[in-house]
């Protein structure tokens, strides 16, 4: 039985940085200048969406952190979610929130781009 509490750590003070990041971005968001220039306003916009799409990727990246979370909580933290093999330690050092062992992240990584 490996010890989780490390991963556990490090997966909270991911989450509160990931929190604090998405919360610094909603605020920018919401700060929506009332500019007259046309031009101005167009390029707020743009960054609004760059903005977004941010968002998006860090609440992709909360979800998977939470994942991380219940899966040290039910003893599956070590355990790859599709094979069932070991996932080594110095791999959940680097990635504290992948759920696949090697083998199988880069089967799916060669089937995303043959899907594409
Ligand atoms: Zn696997």
């Amino acid at each position: 039985m490996q010890n989780t509490e490390p991963f556990r750590e490090k997966l909270l003070q991911l989450k509160k940085e990931m929190l604090e990041k998405m919360q610094a971005i909603n605020a920018d968001i919401k700060h929506e200048g009332m500019s007259a220039d046309w031009e101005e306003q167009a390029t707020e916009r743009e960054n609004d969406e760059v903005l977004e799409s941010l968002g998006n990727a860090s609440q992709q990246e909360l979800a998977q952190i939470n994942q991380a979370l219940e899966r040290i909580k039910d003893g599956e933290y070590f355990t790859c979610s599709q094979c069932g093999a070991d996932i080594p330690a110095s791999r959940l050092e680097l990635l504290p929130y992948t759920n696949l062992c090697v083998e199988c992240a880069e089967a799916n990584e060669k089937q995303r781009k043959n899907n594409a």
